[in-house]
C-alpha cells in the first residue's frame, strides 16, 4: 500500500511521507526537529522506516529540521548539487552530514526517485517522481513559478499529485504582502497560482492521476476553500465528476491526520 502523509505544508514549513510497503522516505523537512518528530508520532510514523530525505530546495520553510534531525537518525540527504551547496554554504545541515547529488534519478531500496525540474528562486530547486515497490507512481511539485516540461511529464506519469496551490491572484494583488513580494510571489521563479494548478488536473486525470493534494497554500493570499473551489470547478468544465473520477484535499498546514492512499 501506497501512501502520502502531508506532515506540514505552508510557508511556515514543508514536509511529506511517502512509504511503498515498509520503508518510506521524507520530502523536505521544515518546521524544527521537534515538531517534526511529534508530526511522524501523531501519524504513527516510524522514524526507523525512513530511509532518507530529499531536499527541494534550501528555503528555510523546507529545510528548518534538517541540521538536527538528519543527524540524530543518521539519515541521508539527497539533492541538486545546487541545493546541497547551498545547505552547506548556509550552515543548514552538519559538517559530517551525508550528502549525495542525484543528478536524474536513483533506486533507494525498493523505490525509485526522480528529480523534476521546478521554476524558484533557489539555487536549483526541484521536485521529486517516486516509483514504491508496487509500482504505484506519485510526483510531489511545489514551490515553482510555472510547470516546466519536466513536472508536466512527471505529473501526467502519477497516480497520485501533491502541487501546489499558493495563492489566489485576486488575493494576493488586493492583499497585504509588500509590492516586492507580490511581483516575486508572481513571477516565474514565485509560486504557483490556484487557477494555475487547476488548468492542468483535466489532463492530469486523463493521464491516470485519480488522488490530489493541494499543497503549500499562503496562510494570508488563499484559503482552502479557494483553492478546492477553484480546482473543482475547472475539473468539472472537463466533464470530470469530483469522487467518481477523482479525490481531492488540501494538505493541512500541521497535520492532522489527513493522507493519500493510491
Ligand atoms: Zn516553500
Ligand atoms: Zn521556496
Amino acid at each position: 500500500m501506497a501512501k502520502i502523509v502531508p506532515l506540514f505544508s505552508s510557508s511556515s514549513g514543508n514536509s511529506y511521507y511517502i512509504s511503498g510497503n515498509s520503508e518510506g522516505i521524507l520530502v523536505d523537512a521544515g518546521r524544527n526537529c521537534k515538531q517534526l518528530e511529534l508530526a511522524l508520532m501523531q501519524n504513527e510514523i516510524d522514524t526507523k522506516t525512513i530511509k532518507a530525505i530529499f531536499i527541494t530546495h534550501e528555503h528555510i520553510d523546507h529545510c528548518a529540521a534538517l541540521r538536527v534531525f538528519a543527524k540524530r537518525y543518521e539519515l541521508p540527504i539527497y539533492g541538486s548539487k545546487g541545493t546541497l551547496d547551498a545547505l552547506r554554504k548556509s550552515d543548514k545541515v552538519d559538517s559530517n552530514a551525508k550528502l549525495f547529488v542525484i543528478e536524474d534519478e536513483i533506486i533507494l531500496g525498493d523505490t525509485l526517485i526522480k528529480r523534476v525540474t521546478t521554476s524558484h528562486d533557489a539555487s536549483e530547486s526541484c521536485g521529486y517522481h517516486i516509483t514504491t515497490a508496487d509500482n504505484r507512481r506519485c510526483s510531489v511539485v511545489t514551490d515553482t513559478g510555472f510547470l516546466t516540461a519536466s513536472a508536466m511529464s512527471a505529473l501526467k506519469n502519477s497516480n497520485a499529485v501533491v502541487i501546489e496551490s499558493n495563492h489566489d491572484v485576486e488575493m494576493l494583488k488586493n492583499g497585504p504582502y509588500p509590492y516586492v513580494l507580490k511581483k516575486r510571489v508572481l513571477s516565474m521563479t514565485g509560486h504557483l497560482s490556484n487557477i494555475d494548478c487547476a488548468k492542468v488536473l483535466p489532463e492530469l486525470v486523463e493521464c491516470g492521476a485519480t488522488r490530489f493534494m493541494l499543497a503549500h497554500l499562503s496562510q494570508e493570499n488563499n484559503t482552502p476553500r479557494l483553492a478546492l473551489d477553484t480546482a473543482v470547478s475547472v475539473l468539472k468544465s472537463a466533464g470530470i465528476k469530483k469522487d467518481s473520477d477523482y479525490t481531492i484535499m488540501t494538505a493541512p498546514v500541521e497535520t492532522n491526520g489527513k493522507s493519500i492512499v493510491f
